[in-house]
């Protein structure tokens, strides 16, 4: 009897762990995969300030190749619950779909991974070919900073070394296998501040207006695009989110204006070089005047596993149980990639996005059925061929 996605999934909605709770979902993974034979290790991490956050990880295996799956079972809250048709929290399934908050993002691709796994070693006796784990964090959708970044460090201070991982979030966009993402662009957040010299605006030879210097620079910055893309990725985009000056008053010139800005960034970029080139633009168009640019630190570098067996193995899978060659994109906001990307190359791939982080967010049982067979056949194949 193949293991049914469609029965974890339903099981693991029912648990309300909203970050960071974790409200039974983690316990629930860890005795499922423990009665499969999966060593299975419960870590909870915190740091001042913020709320301690329960992970989990498990491995079955003690060779390679090592393929990891990775997934988050925090989901953001439902918000006004009255506006549900089902329940949130009561993983209700009506007309084929399945409903529930993290019923895409990633529950449901967190079920489809566990039912894939077990299905694989039934047919394997009991062990891979290999080594197949679990990297999973309850700290995604919040500030993740108790989540995959200290897990993965912490599994690399144990000596685990994965192969390969397959990041099971919600990556199709229309149809069950139409996008697979094989990297993500990096993301840097900055404030300009230009300082002038307050006063009369009746008697402007006595003051320094600064929010002439800022539109000068503003300009300046986004003249040119910051690249023309890459082979994988649309090119780079910074785009201005707020301009402040906070003047109350109508004949004051000011003595200070910010700007802040967000830049989503590809591969021909890294924080410093990207940093380096908007100053050195903001330089030229501030003919001497002062300003600065604050920086925020950011963990979102650009990420990309470059097309090659992983990435074929996984679309071929996709391909064949969907008739569907996948788009290998890069678009979107950031993930935990950005992290799993220093320790081994990571392919995302799940099921259908439109309803995340929405009222009533869903899937249709038939998509948890394929992608348990998409996932399968990864298997099946990772640990059967050369390709692994
Ligand atoms: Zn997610």
């Amino acid at each position: 009897m193949p293991v049914d996605p469609i029965a974890i999934a339903r099981d693991l909605l029912r648990c309300p762990s909203v970050t960071p709770a974790e409200g039974g979902a983690l316990a629930l993974i860890e005795k499922t995969l423990a009665a499969a034979g999966f060593a299975v290790d419960r870590v909870t991490f915190a740091e001042p300030g913020t709320a301690p956050v329960e992970n989990l990880y498990a491995r079955i295996g003690t060779v390679g190749p090592h393929l990891v799956f990775a997934g988050h079972t925090d989901v953001v809250p439902p918000g006004e619950e009255a506006r549900w048709r089902h329940k949130p929290f009561a993983g209700e399934i009506a007309d084929g779909m399945l409903f529930g908050r993290g019923a895409v993002d990633m529950k449901g691709g967190i079920a489809c991974m566990i039912a894939a796994a077990l299905d694989h070693l039934a047919a394997h006796r009991g062990r891979p070919n290999g080594s197949i784990s679990f990297l999973i964090t309850g700290d995604e959708e919040g500030i993740a900073v108790n989540g995959s970044v200290k897990l993965l460090k912490w599994a690399a201070a144990r000596g685990e070394k994965f192969d390969h991982c397959i990041l099971g979030e919600p990556t199709s966009s229309k149809a069950l296998g139409d996008t697979v993402k094989i990297g993500r662009r990096g993301s840097l957040n900055g404030t300009l501040i230009v300082t002038g010299m307050e006063g009369h605006v009746a008697y402007p030879a006595l003051a320094d207006n600064p929010v002439r210097r800022i539109i000068a620079i503003m300009s300046a910055i986004t003249a040119e695009p910051l690249d023309g893309g890459s082979a994988h990725f649309d090119p780079s985009n910074l785009e201005f989110t707020s301009v402040d000056v906070g003047n109350t008053t109508v004949n004051v010139i000011p003595r200070e204006a910010r700007a802040r800005f967000n830049i989503r960034f590809n591969d021909h970029h890294n924080q410093a070089s990207l940093k380096a080139l908007i100053e050195a633009r903001a330089d030229a168009a501030a003919l001497g005047g002062d300003f600065r640019i604050d920086w925020e630190p950011s963990n979102a570098d650009a990420v990309l596993t470059t097309p090659g067996p992983f990435v074929d193995l996984v679309a071929d899978a996709i391909d064949e149980l969907t008739g569907l060659p996948p788009l290998l994109s890069t678009s979107g906001g950031t993930s935990d990639a950005r992290f799993i990307k220093n320790y081994c190359p990571v392919v995302e791939f799940g099921l259908v996005n439109e309803t995340m982080h929405k009222i009533d967010e869903r899937v249709a049982t038939a998509d948890l059925a394929t992608l348990t067979a998409i996932y399968r056949r990864i298997l099946e194949r990772y640990f059967g061929s050369a390709a692994a």
